[in-house]
């Protein structure tokens, strides 16, 4: 069993509603919502971050901005706008270690962020 908490939704050890899913990647809502539409788009492989991704990785990393265009286009934040935020390493705020994009929307976002 994996120590990893996003590898445990993946295998569906950790309760959690899959709001959208294909052969690579998964998204579900993000458990501390911090905006009307919260996402997490994650791949079913896991890469700790995106500072550990490798160069055979490359298409799945754009693979999954595909799918976070995806699951934008269902939530209906596509034509209002949202922001895809990649939190990478210790300063970077991360603080789950299996890559993920957050797809934020339904408010205004500022800039810059903190
Ligand atoms: P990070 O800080 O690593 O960029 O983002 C991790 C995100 O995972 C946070 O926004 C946090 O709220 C979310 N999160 C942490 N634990 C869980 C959980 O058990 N379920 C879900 N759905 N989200 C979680
Ligand atoms: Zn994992």
């Amino acid at each position: 069993m994996s120590d990893c908490l996003f590898c445990k939704i993946r295998d569906g050890e950790l309760p959690t509603e899959i709001v959208w899913q294909d052969d690579q990647a998964l998204a579900f809502r993000d458990l501390h919502p911090q905006a009307p539409t919260h996402i997490l788009v994650i791949p079913r492989q896991h890469i700790t971050s995106l500072a550990a991704a490798k160069k055979p990785d490359a298409a799945l990393l754009g693979h999954l901005q595909f799918s976070v265009a995806e699951v934008a286009r269902l939530s209906g934040v596509a034509e209002s706008g949202y922001r895809v935020v990649c939190n990478s390493g210790t300063q970077g705020g991360q603080t789950v270690l299996h890559l993920h994009l957050h797809v934020l929307g339904g408010r205004a976002m500022n800039w810059p962020p903190g």
